[in-house]
């Protein structure tokens, strides 16, 4: 049995054991999903484990992977455990309100902060127009997806700073900026200081309060 499954699911929470309406994918329905089989939309629901997201077997989104993929009777069993459903497919008949749709995005990208991420990834992950995304994400949020992206990877950067002795490029790389400069004049721009700089003033603070995890906002 191979396991090339390398992506951790954004919601620990989901308990996949079985006993809890969840059926098993056969050949039958992945052949449904993969042609957007509008005949079986009453059959079953799937759900996507790296996106936490579920759809009926007709939709149109991008193509998960087979290994990700759970299959249940019905929504309410999908929400049980965890899922939410898709904004494109609508699979609990109603319209998936805005704010739900913007905190799957947010919740996905908390997640994947470390991955390459674009407007067009999230999109078609959470199933979109990467117009319709930005322009919904950006009414909520005040922020756009790009923004909200950079923001959760200074986020964290700064926690690395504070809390390892990891060096600016690997920690740069650690929350998905590969390109180094780029980070530290993001960061910066961010926070008014660089990455260095960040780390120094935080290790004085330590020596004079004596405070380790001094965190606060
Ligand atoms: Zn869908």
């Amino acid at each position: 049995m191979k396991n090339k499954m390398k992506s951790v699911p954004y919601n620990a929470s989901v308990g996949h054991t079985a006993g809890n309406g969840i059926e098993t994918l056969t050949e039958e329905k992945w052949q449904a999903i993969i042609l957007n089989n509008e005949a079986y939309n009453r059959k079953f629901f799937y759900a996507v484990k790296t996106t936490g997201i579920f759809c009926r077997p007709s939709c149109k989104s991008k193509m998960p992977n087979k290994e990700n993929v759970l299959i249940f009777d019905n929504a309410q069993q999908a929400i049980t455990e965890g899922f939410r459903p898709c904004k494109r497919c609508k699979p609990t008949g109603g319209p998936l309100p805005d704010h739900e749709w913007v905190t799957q995005i947010t919740h996905y990208i908390e997640a994947n902060y470390n991955k390459k991420l674009t407007l067009q990834s999230l999109a078609d992950i959470c199933h979109g127009s990467p117009y319709h995304l930005q322009r919904t994400f950006k009414r909520i949020k005040r922020v756009t997806p790009i923004e909200y992206i950079q923001k959760t990877r200074i986020t964290k950067a700064v926690e690395y700073l504070a809390d390892s002795e990891e060096s600016i490029t690997e920690i740069a790389g650690a929350v998905g900026m590969y390109n180094t400069s780029y980070f530290t004049t993001l960061f910066k721009k961010k926070t008014g200081l660089t990455p260095t700089e960040y780390r120094q003033l935080n290790r004085n603070k330590e020596m004079y309060t004596g405070d380790k995890n001094d965190n606060k906002k």
